[in-house]
């Protein structure tokens, strides 16, 4: 979007945003979660900046900072844990949201909040995994997707062994990707190559960062300290085994736990159809709230907050003159 890619390409091709931002796929009800949380006297809540303005059911995290509770902005889960042995007294909770990219270093913080003998560190998890969420995508009756550009992030921790099987069965080309602009074009092309050949294969256009067996280091850790489970994705749904959440050998370390935050289910603004942006089906600009009732400033959902976020990309690139 911001090089305008979107625009110089052929028409025939048709560049959707998925489900690939983990701030845009974060639960109503896990934002409300690490708002109560949040608000209670004892606790410094620690995250990244771009979760603070994502809308709870009621008010954000900025809200809950502005009447008085501790939210901290950290650029590291190791920070907070460094919070919580200098806090001894107070309860030091990180807000672990993002994909298989993040979860390394969150499991560090764990490891490392456990040699210290630190019982006033938690994580609030909410880890999510790509290729469940390209599954679930591909088997919709929906889908419109006929190649993925997967994410070459993703692909530098956890490699690619996982795609094979997914692009022979629902016969898709998936090319792993970098992120300048000279990468997405290059891997457009070898997507379209694939396409106009009829295969349907995995190719590695960022090798210069991706190994097909990734970071081996970063998956040993996740594996100790995580364990794949269900979840439930904003504007998606459930997917099974699609994400990632506190092994039983670390669930002291699990602020869902230690503060009881009850289970309640929550409904998204019926005038945001982000859900139908992240699968693909509508373009932001085909939202009646898009730059008029929802903006960056008053976002209505997850999708225009956070800079990542498919309705955000347009109302900053592609927002009609008015
Ligand atoms: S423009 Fe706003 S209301 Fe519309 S889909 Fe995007 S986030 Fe939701």
């Amino acid at each position: 979007m911001r090089f305008g890619l979107d625009q110089l390409i052929p028409e025939a091709i048709n560049l959707i945003h998925g489900p690939g931002c983990p701030v845009c796929v974060t639960p109503l009800e896990l934002v409300d979660k690490a708002i109560e949380i949040a608000g209670r006297p004892d606790v410094i809540f620690c995250s990244f900046g771009d979760m603070l303005r994502v809308p709870g059911s009621q008010k954000d995290l900025l809200a809950v900072k502005a009447a008085g509770g501790d939210v901290r902005i950290v650029y590291s889960p190791l920070d907070a844990v460094k919070l919580a042995r200098s806090n001894p007294n107070r309860e030091v909770v990180f807000f672990a949201v993002g994909f298989e990219t993040t979860a390394p270093a969150n499991a560090m913080a764990v490891v490392h909040a456990r040699q210290q003998g630190l019982a006033n560190f938690t994580l609030l998890v909410f880890h999510v995994l790509v290729p469940p969420a390209m599954e679930a995508i591909l088997s919709s009756p929906q889908n419109r997707v006929q190649g993925f550009l997967a994410a070459g992030h993703v692909c530098t921790v956890m490699g690619f062994a996982e795609y094979p099987p997914l692009a022979q069965r629902y016969r898709v080309p998936i090319v792993v990707t970098g992120f300048e602009p000279v990468d997405i074009l290059h891997g457009l092309l070898l997507c379209v190559q694939q396409l106009e050949t009829g295969r349907a294969e995995v190719e590695n256009q960022y090798a210069r960062s991706v190994r097909p067996e990734g970071n081996r280091t970063a998956q040993e850790i996740v594996r100790q300290v995580f364990q794949v489970v269900p979840r439930k994705w904003r504007g998606v749904g459930n997917i099974p085994k699609s994400g990632l959440g506190l092994s039983p050998a670390f669930e002291a370390f699990d602020a869902e736990r230690r503060f009881g935050v009850a289970d309640h289910t929550v409904e998204e603004p019926a005038e945001c159809i982000s859900g139908l942006v992240l699968q693909g089906v509508k373009k932001p600009p085909e939202c009646p709230a898009f730059g008029s009732r929802c903006t960056p400033e008053h976002p209505l959902g997850a999708t225009m907050v956070s800079s990542e976020g498919a309705c955000a990309a347009y109302y900053r690139y592609r927002r009609p003159a008015r």
